[in-house]
């Protein structure tokens, strides 16, 4: 089994992710993120947390609604730049986006299949045409023209269903149409809006002095033309997004600051370093209001692709939304002198530098980088394949797991108490009684439990347990005071 297959295939025997809806025969795209997922998710969030909020003077937090005024959407450019080219494949009816596609040169020559009644997939040859790409599906260059597909989610505001006032079997009336689009509101495609039309609230509030940043994470919705590789692009996802803003001129250097750090933050918590990277837009790749931009990049099991985006949007989105709204989203630093005036005091739209991460992308490759293997001994002698998720201590959902080696005698008990004593310290743990001991050391392998720990009949007389360690399999008897330590003390290496 390739690698994906095996983590898509472990999310859902250990219940980090449900496919949503499954007992209904499922939605695509959708998920459920189990006990296991849940704790993963909230580890991640908070690590975000700590570093780009917590841990700094200048950063503060925000948590917006998720359906706000369309006209924050009509502002921003989402409602009429949103959208995605959908592409249709004229022999095998793929649907796909054609800006994802590897470019061809127009005018080269591949080969297809045919699907047309009648052909039975014989071979065919033909030439790449204006479009520069072929279908992903089947390989033929007969493509129907890029169409605008909009991937804002709509629904509606209002006591009154809009949809009930339209009669299917009747084309509807102009005020029909008017009175629903009048209702129609949007599902965030993103969490960055919320910060900009927020920006002299907190601003204000907080006394807050540029350069400062405003941080938050939640859910987004984009409807995608190509839902892909289980939970890297789904139609409802977590994103963690900070805007910071900066003082005109200083953005190149914020832009680097911004992207380095958070590439090191992934290296902190992934496994292999190397895995990661930082790519730098071209020109051409650049969104319209973004006049540079960095990806950090994962090597997923098919290849490099991006997992967080790191944006200078210069003033754009401040521009916007005072336009739109008629706010003055303005900042005055009454100690600087503005350039152009050359007086002292000085009034400016401050441009923002946006690193915009994806929480259930990041999710995804946090458990990517985990997944080990290595040859090793059962408790019965037999050798052979160990699975085991090598998540850093912080991220991992149990922090250690009690395992009585028996029911009975008082283990389970010694079990609990010890497991009682432990939470105290904020430790997440599980006491875990159930199966051979063997199997039990396999399960928190998968799950990624840095430390087992076993409480035998000795344990009642000496007060000592064995710890082992997930990585290396390596035990050690200890007192309980010591095993505690051991587990708290590796939350704070690395
Ligand atoms: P992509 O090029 O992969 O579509 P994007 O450039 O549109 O992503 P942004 O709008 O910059 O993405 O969003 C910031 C981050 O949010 C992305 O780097 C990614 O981690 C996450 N993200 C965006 N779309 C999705 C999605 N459909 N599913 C899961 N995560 C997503």
């Amino acid at each position: 089994m390739d690698l994906m297959t095996k983590v898509v295939s472990l999310c859902k025997r250990r219940g980090f992710v449900f496919q949503s809806s499954e007992i209904y025969g499922g939605l695509k795209s959708f998920y459920d993120y189990g006990p296991l997922g849940v704790d993963l998710k909230k580890n991640i969030a908070k690590l975000w947390w700590d570093d780009m909020v917590d841990n700094r003077e200048n950063v503060v937090g925000l948590d917006s609604s998720i359906i706000m005024h369309p006209r924050v959407w009509q502002s921003s450019g989402h409602v009429s730049n949103f959208s995605d080219p959908l592409v249709d494949c004229l022999n095998c009816k793929a649907r796909f986006r054609g800006d994802k596609q590897p470019s061809l040169a127009p005018g080269s020559t591949v080969t297809w299949r045919s699907k047309a009644s009648g052909d039975n997939n014989v071979l065919k040859t033909g030439q790449v045409g204006d479009h520069g790409y072929v279908c992903p599906e089947c390989g033929c260059p007969h493509l129907s023209q890029p169409r605008d597909f909009s991937g804002l989610f709509k629904t509606f505001l209002g006591a009154v269903d809009p949809l009930s006032c339209i009669n299917p079997s009747t084309p509807p009336s102009q005020a029909a149409i008017d009175h629903l689009l009048s209702q129609t509101v949007y599902l965030r495609p993103e969490t960055a809006q919320a910060m900009f039309i927020q920006f002299l609230n907190v601003q204000k509030s907080m006394g807050l002095k540029v350069p400062f940043g405003i941080a938050q994470h939640g859910k987004s919705f984009r409807n995608e033309i190509v839902v892909e590789h289980f939970i890297f692009r789904s139609c409802e996802f977590e994103q963690m997004e900070m805007e910071f803003f900066c003082e005109p001129g200083t953005e190149k250097e914020w832009l680097s600051y911004w992207s380095e750090n958070r590439l090191s933050w992934y290296q902190k918590y992934g496994n292999h370093r190397d895995n990661f990277r930082l790519r730098a837009h071209d020109s051409s790749e650049l969104a319209h209001y973004s006049d540079a931009c960095y990806d950090i990049e994962y090597q997923y099991p098919w290849g490099w692709d991006e997992l967080e985006g790191v944006a200078s949007r210069g003033d754009y989105d401040l521009h916007a939304h005072s336009q739109g709204s008629k706010a003055k989203l303005s900042y005055f630093d009454p100690k600087k002198t503005d350039p152009a005036t050359g007086k002292v005091g000085w009034r400016y739209m401050p441009k923002v530098i946006e690193p915009a991460a994806g929480l259930t992308r990041a999710f995804l490759c946090f458990l990517l980088d985990a997944y080990s293997e290595s040859r090793g001994v059962t408790s019965t002698g037999e050798e052979k394949n160990r699975f085991f998720l090598n998540l850093h201590p912080l991220l991992a959902p149990y922090k250690a797991a009690i395992l009585p080696l028996s029911k009975d005698d008082g283990l389970m008990t010694l079990a609990h108490s010890l497991g009682k004593e432990w939470r105290k310290s904020g430790l997440k743990l599980t006491v875990d009684g159930y199966q051979s001991i063997g199997k039990r050391y396999a399960k928190h392998d998968e799950i990624g439990t840095p430390y087992a720990v076993t409480v035998d009949h000795q344990s009642l007389v000496d007060h000592h347990v064995t710890v082992r360690n997930r990585n290396t399999t390596h035990q050690v008897r200890v007192p309980f005071k010591q095993a505690q330590l051991m587990i708290t003390e590796s939350l704070e290496r690395r």
